[in-house]
């Protein structure tokens, strides 16, 4: 889980004479999983909680998380915004306690994956009651004199966005990347970045090489991993390990195994899948260290988080299910390295397909998912 994270401010209405308070809540979006003994279960969620804990302030922002254009604060902005008392670790608490509670027990293991914590600043004034700023409606019928909003701690929206500078540390050229990307490519050095708080850092990254006009690539965190509690080193292992209907062959044990967990977001139930997939699969071509020439889809999804998705990745696909529950809590994973890989799939009418692996993926799936 992230300790950095945004700051969003929700537009108002309030006439200018109007005092404007800005409440904090703390916003987890995200994929869960939880891994019991007959399964793996997912939820999308988008949710929010009062940062501050207090009777006369709604509880969470609802559905406006979802439904309004949010702003980043600047120092511009009228009006007072509060500061949040409550530790976000307290609150993702109540929400993991709140999507676990209809899930059958025991939970083995639960993941938390997508970049995913921010604080919602939401507008309200003060009248004879307390005004939600945004509807300019009042937020319940208590009077205004009950609670004194100078019991609350304020603070200036003075907070740094810091934009990570998009020169090539490298060369000095202009870094390429789509919106909402993680990953800055260099065109003219053929380098890679990656931020890591306020500096770039080289990335490794790779392709396997595709062919055709119709090629995108989809990037793809490969991670290699110290694995105990379970004999899952090599190819020859996972053949084992998710009972794949293949013979061992020479050499195999000396083909190392990695996870291969996407670099984008997607569905909960559909990135486990492709995850596992790939997995599963472990492309053993010979990766060749460029960029594509081609399409790339931009990176989304931090490795940080796709580190956090290998333990559900490896309950996906390990064989037979029955044994799950005894061999899984004695597993440790620990990434070691990893490299950005870029597998060609071909743009077909409805979808993506990698015909080597055997994967297709919707192509309106592909574009939904680009608002989690
Ligand atoms: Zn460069």
């Amino acid at each position: 889980m992230a300790d950095d994270f945004f700051r969003y401010v929700l537009p108002h209405k309030a006439e200018d004479h109007h005092d404007v308070v800005f409440f904090p809540y703390w916003r987890f979006k995200g994929m869960l999983f939880f891994c019991g003994p007959s399964g793996i279960s997912n939820r999308f969620v988008d949710v929010s909680h009062q940062a501050v804990v207090t009777p006369y302030f709604p509880i969470s922002v609802g559905v406006r998380s979802q439904a309004m254009k949010l702003r980043f604060p600047s120092t511009d902005m009228a009006g007072r915004f509060l500061k949040p008392r409550l530790p976000f670790k307290e609150v993702a608490a109540n929400f993991e306690k709140r999507f676990g509670k209809s899930l059958p027990k025991p939970i083995l293991h639960q993941a938390h994956i997508g970049e995913s914590l921010s604080l919602i600043y939401s507008p309200f004034y003060l009248k004879d009651k307390l005004y939600d700023a945004i509807l300019n409606k009042p937020v319940s019928a208590t009077p205004s004199e009950v609670f004194n909003i100078d019991d609350f701690d304020a603070e200036s929206p003075h907070w740094h966005i810091h934009f990570v500078s998009t020169l090539c540390p490298n060369c000095g050229w202009d870094l390429e990347g789509q919106r909402d990307t993680l990953v800055l490519i260099c065109k003219n050095c053929d380098s890679s970045w990656y931020p890591v708080g306020k500096k770039l850092k080289p990335l490794k990254y790779a392709q396997i090489p595709g062919h055709g006009d119709n090629t995108i690539y989809l990037p793809f965190w490969r991670i290699r991993a110290d694995i105990s509690g379970i004999d899952l080193k090599s190819y020859a292992d996972l053949i084992r390990i998710a009972n794949l209907p293949k013979t061992v062959q020479k050499g195999w044990t000396d083909v190392p195994f990695r996870f291969w967990i996407p670099a984008f977001k997607l569905r909960p139930k559909i990135f486990l899948r492709l995850a596992s997939h790939i997995t599963v699969s472990q492309p053993r071509k010979e990766l060749i260290p460029e960029l594509p020439a081609g399409r790339i889809h931009p990176s989304t999804l931090p490795v940080k988080e796709a580190i956090e998705s290998m333990a559900i990745t490896l309950a996906q696909f390990m064989k037979p299910r029955k044994t799950l529950m005894e061999r899984f809590n004695n597993i440790h994973i620990d990434a070691k390295s990893f490299t950005l890989v870029f597998i060609p799939f071909n743009e077909e009418h409805h979808e993506f397909i990698q015909h080597d692996f055997q994967i297709a993926i919707n192509k309106n799936v592909m574009a939904l998912s680009k608002n989690l």
